[in-house]
């Protein structure tokens, strides 16, 4: 589903984050992201979503060129029409505050594809049904808990039907009780075979949602493997290392 070959990233002449990135995707795959803070975990999300610039390397989706880049410095290629296909839920909800929850799940259907406000709102309604917040659909972000506005934040992903979700953090700025709500949309999507990237410090939840683990240090890929493998039981000595820490 997604190739990322030799993924060169920097910010500035100082700040290397990605150093060569290499790893596969294929359909159905769940794929958590660990490592250290600052080792360009969602660096590499922001850029899978196209909002970032390469310094060099490519990325391929469904056999299709997507991200490439002209060199250093130069303007970064990105197929729109592949960008549209890719959802993203980031760690501090992203509603528009000024929308009710319904107006911010129809709102990109109708701007980007054109569908028409009634089907979309149908739609949107359906979702949140499914989520549990059918009775916030005319509520304000303001007026919803943590908990509350990620899962609308996945709804409206949701509603341009992403071929891959891509979730940084989705639960690391809530309160503990919050968690486990959200968790339980993410496993549901997981359930019904979305590809997806997660990043997660949340040991539980990596277990649960993972069928591939990619331990990312120094902007490369350090240990690629099954959770028993990489969680459990991890090759490299970096791997281990971060794990006795963190989890
Ligand atoms: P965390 O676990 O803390 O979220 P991360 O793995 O997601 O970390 P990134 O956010 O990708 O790390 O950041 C990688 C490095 O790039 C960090 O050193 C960060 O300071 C730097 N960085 C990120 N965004 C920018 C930016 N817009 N300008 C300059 N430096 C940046
Ligand atoms: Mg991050």
């Amino acid at each position: 589903l997604v190739r990322v070959e030799g993924l060169h990233k920097s910010y500035g002449p100082n700040i290397k984050v990605l150093n060569g990135l290499d790893f596969t995707m294929r359909p159905g795959d769940r794929t958590v992201v660990i490592g250290p803070s600052g080792g360009g975990k969602s660096t590499l999300l922001r850029i899978m979503m196209g909002l970032e610039e390469i310094d060099s390397g490519s990325v391929t989706f469904d056999g299709k060129p997507y991200i490439s880049s002209r060199g250093a410095g130069r303007k970064t290629d990105i197929d729109v029409r592949v960008r549209r296909s890719i959802g993203m839920v980031f760690q501090h909800y992203t509603l528009f505050p000024h929308l009710s929850i319904v107006q911010n799940l129809v709102l990109a259907p109708c701007k980007v594809n054109g569908e028409r406000k009634a089907k979309a709102t149908e739609r949107a309604m359906a979702l949140l049904e499914r989520f549990g917040l059918k009775a916030k659909a005319n509520a304000y972000p303001s007026q919803l808990s943590g908990g509350q506005k990620q899962r609308v934040a996945i709804a409206r992903a949701l509603m341009l039907d992403p071929k891959l979700m891509l979730f940084d953090e989705v639960t690391s700025a809530l309160d503990p009780e919050l968690v486990a709500e959200v968790e339980q949309v993410v496993l549901q999507l997981a359930k019904q075979s979305m590809p997806m990237m997660i990043v997660t410090h949340d040991m539980w939840f990596a277990k649960n949602i993972a069928s591939r683990v990619l331990f990312c240090a120094g902007g490369v890929v350090v240990e690629d493997g099954p959770p028993e493998q990489v969680l459990g039981n991890p090759k490299e000595t970096r791997t281990k290392e971060f794990i006795d820490r963190v989890f």
